[in-house]
């Protein structure tokens, strides 16, 4: 059993704040400012280009993508790092593409993240051969898979209302229609337990900033399945997922396994840095988590129901169909989130009416569910949103 109070000392949690926009950007492990700090100064600072043999920074793609494998049910030796998550989808939807030859279908839904979508189309106009995206209702997604179908590219938790599909059942549909799917685990890995190798996955992309707490910028990791790893070829072939990068061959053979999905140099800094959020994620039970967050989740939605009556849950009201996150909507529910921000309690909002709180047990509390209960329900009885300064747009919101 993972003692989730342990884990939450390992972070650092600014004092006045309670923070649930981990679902956007996790909070710092305590040990990834130290971690960072001696790869600056020691490795790079000392060992310069030694680094890259000495301090095991070329092996780090794969070692740390081994390490999330197993929050992710996939095998060894599967899970490689590198790159945004805007990147490995292309990577991933071109390889699946290329193992469904005759067909020219990628099927999405309407809810996905809209950078998954946009790569779709770009890669669709490079490919010029009639290749086309075809999106549908997230309900409807299981009874559009029929036999045009190439490819399944789905987010299986929904960036809006943490709506979670059945990934083993739409997998399942997929591969009886001849199709291949691309999991996005965007809202999934570190939010509760995937299992790729008992869903026989073929694809699958995450980032690592989010649950994963790897900070700003940190890399994306992508997943193929073993049965497809001799068969994939990389649509984005750089010369470190080539079988031998330093010996500069004119022409690009493809790396052993799930090493031909590096590209380039990888982000050692942040690999850096997610190193030390993994060596507290090696210590948790994802059953355990996934018991908590679902515990936090009911906790907020009850509280909130009970004390802010114009707030409507946008998220399934059913556990099962649930990521780690609880959404709410309100017409003013930016200048609501603003309010709220002011009031040190942190979570986001999304276009057009989505007050957005992830709920992660690694460092979420009951007293954090409870203070952000009363703090919104403070802010709706009193307006205190109804300002002009709560209504000014930032760039990121
Ligand atoms: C967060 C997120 C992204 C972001 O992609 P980046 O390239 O890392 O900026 C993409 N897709 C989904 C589903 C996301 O949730």
């Amino acid at each position: 059993m993972t003692d989730f109070t342990a884990t939450r000392a390992l972070f650092h949690l600014p004092e006045g704040v309670i923070y649930l926009d981990g679902n956007s950007l996790g909070p710092m492990p305590k040990a990834a400012a130290g971690r960072v700090a001696s790869c600056v100064t020691d490795e790079w600072g000392d060992m310069l280009i030694r680094g890259w043999n000495g301090a095991g920074w070329m092996d780090q793609p794969s070692r740390l993508g081994d390490r999330i494998a197993r929050l992710i049910g996939a095998e060894a030796g599967s899970v490689v790092l590198g790159d945004t998550l805007s990147i490995k989808v292309y990577q991933a939807l071109a390889s699946a593409l290329e193992l469904v030859p005759d067909r020219r279908v990628i099927l999405s839904d309407t809810g996905n993240f809209p950078s998954d979508l946009y790569m779709a189309e770009g890669l669709c106009r490079t490919m010029g051969n009639g290749t086309r995206l075809v999106t549908v209702a997230p309900e409807q997604v299981a009874d559009a898979i029929d036999n045009s179908v190439a490819v399944l590219m789905i987010t299986q938790v929904d960036y809006r209302t943490g709506r979670m599909h059945d990934m083993a059942d739409l997998t399942a549909r997929a591969h009886m229609a001849g199709a291949r799917v691309v999991w996005d685990l965007a809202h999934s890995a570190g939010a509760h337990p995937v299992d790729l190798a008992g869903c026989e996955a073929d694809f699958a992309v995450g980032c690592t900033y989010k649950y994963l707490n790897s900070g700003p910028g940190g890399p994306a990791f992508i997943y193929v399945a073993p049965r497809h790893q001799e068969t994939t070829r990389p649509a984005l072939s750089g010369w470190l997922g080539h079988a031998a990068p330093f010996a500069f061959e004119p022409q690009y053979r493809p790396g052993a396994g799930i090493e031909r999905m590096r590209v380039g140099t990888p982000p050692v800094l942040q690999l850096a840095a997610l190193e030390a959020s993994l060596d507290i994620w090696d210590t948790v039970d994802m059953a355990a988590l996934r018991a908590r967050s679902v515990a936090l989740c009911e906790a907020f939605i009850a509280g909130v129901e009970a004390a802010c009556p114009d707030l409507t849950l946008a998220s399934p009201r059913a556990a099962d169909h649930r990521g780690s996150q609880v959404s709410w909507s309100h017409p003013e529910g930016y200048a609501i989130m603003q309010a709220l921000i002011a009031r040190g309690v942190i979570g986001d909002f999304r276009a057009p009416d989505i007050l957005r709180f992830g709920l992660t047990p690694l460092y979420t509390n009951d007293a954090d569910v409870a203070g952000a209960v009363a703090a919104l329900s403070d802010i709706m009885a009193s307006r205190a949103w109804d300002r002009p300064a709560f209504r000014a747009r930032a760039q990121v919101t």
